[in-house]
């Protein structure tokens, strides 16, 4: 009788120990940063400037609400207007080659027209700045470019930059700054890295206009702005 109340005394004793080891010595199945939000970015990318009816209103904007954007530059433009490149220079956004002619017939002749083209609009930029970039867009996009035009790009030492996101400005003639704005937030289709095309090139007045409500939206999302 002692001996089978030992046994059961031993059995809830030992039962004790297991809850205890259990509670207190489970391994931590928790990571402790499963939740954290990834921070959200986005890229406003210029095209086809600058100008000088639509450059300086984008450069205003961005420097009214202290964002930083890349203007994507076309040499026969920038020589002419060398003081807009500086500006955007020292107002802190990046800047990169798009094309000298942004003649498509020409430009896309053959890989050596094509580098011929980036290192005339390179040149343009280098005069001006003092320094060289290796970042380019081709004009129209790589999406559908014949391969060897990409490969020379690259073998050339440049880096290429699409876009995942648009104003679609170039597209819808007649568009409206809200038309514009209503694009810029549905074309990233809730991207967390967005890089958005945008033109500064002449009479895009309502680019310029629908520019402060596409930053003020994507501030307010949480989104930080970044250079490329
Ligand atoms: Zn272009």
């Amino acid at each position: 009788m002692k001996r089978k109340l030992l046994r059961v005394g031993f059995c809830m004793f030992l039962t004790i120990v297991i809850l205890f080891c259990y509670e207190h010595f489970q391994p931590e199945h928790k990571p402790a940063f499963a939740f954290a939000q990834e921070q959200k970015s986005i890229c406003l990318t210029f095209d086809d400037g600058p100008s000088d009816s639509t450059t300086p209103f984008i450069l205003d904007t961005l420097k009214e609400e202290n964002v930083q954007a890349t203007f994507f530059i076309i040499g026969r433009q920038a020589e002419l207007r060398p003081a807009l490149i500086e500006r955007i220079y020292q107002n802190g956004h990046a800047i990169g080659i798009h094309s000298y002619s942004h003649e498509y017939a020409k430009i896309y002749a053959s890989p050596a027209a094509l580098l011929q083209d980036i290192k005339k609009c390179s040149a343009v930029l280098e005069s001006i700045l003092g320094l060289e970039t290796d970042l380019y867009r081709f004009p129209g996009g790589s999406y559908s470019l014949r391969e060897e035009l990409l490969t020379c790009v690259r073998d050339a030492g440049y880096r290429y930059v699409d876009w995942n996101a648009s104003c679609r400005d170039a597209e819808l003639p007649g568009a409206t700054a809200e038309d514009l704005f209503r694009a810029a937030i549905d074309t990233p289709a809730d991207r967390n890295h967005i890089v958005m095309l945008l033109h500064d090139s002449a009479h895009r007045k309502n680019t310029a206009e629908a520019l402060k409500m596409i930053v003020r939206y994507y501030k307010q999302k949480g989104y930080v702005f970044k250079t490329l």
